[in-house]
């Protein structure tokens, strides 16, 4: 069932990575970013204006080094990655990592109570939680799985490739 759906993904020196849904594998290939490399004899899929099989392996153009790759353990440096640097209550270029609810409150060190934080909002917000600060997080904190820890490694290269002046937050 699932593996109908489900298309893996292969670094571009063939090692697998993860797998990805169906629509994320056609929109991987349209947009040049994976080749693919296996798919059902009969089945075929329509998406914008193209007609292709339906991919059950595709393999990434680019090799990307993927920060986690299974149940990713806990870690500042993973977070800021997650967040892909950006910091949970104003957007802007994020260096540190806050506690959703704080360790004085009982707050864990787990992916779902750290989010990204510039040291501007971590320093304002203090050991309060979002709501007794009134700074609404922009989004909430998830778990990394081995598919999004790929599709934001893809996505990262595209950050590092801009031009350093438009990477700059706009602070
Ligand atoms: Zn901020």
């Amino acid at each position: 069932m699932g593996e109908m759906r489900d298309t893996l993904v292969l670094n571009a020196s063939f090692e697998p990575l993860s797998t990805v849904t169906l629509n994320r594998a056609v929109v991987l290939v349209l947009q040049d970013k994976a080749v693919v490399e296996q798919s059902h004899p009969a089945l075929r899929v329509r998406a914008a204006t193209v007609e292709l099989p339906v991919p059950r392996v595709i393999r990434l153009c680019r090799y990307v080094r993927v920060p986690f790759r299974r149940r990713a353990p806990w870690s500042r440096r993973g977070v800021l990655v997650r967040d892909q640097h950006r910091c949970a209550y104003c957007g802007r270029r994020a260096t540190t990592v806050d506690h959703v609810v704080p360790r004085s409150q009982g707050g864990a060190d787990s992916w779902l109570n750290t989010v990204a934080s510039c040291a501007m909002d971590n320093h304002r917000k203090a050991d309060r939680t979002p709501e007794q600060a009134g700074m609404p997080l922009l989004r909430q904190p998830f778990e990394p799985t081995p598919a999004n820890a790929m599709l934001l490694a893809l996505g990262r290269e595209d950050f590092e490739a801009l031009p350093d002046w438009l990477a700059q937050p706009a602070a």
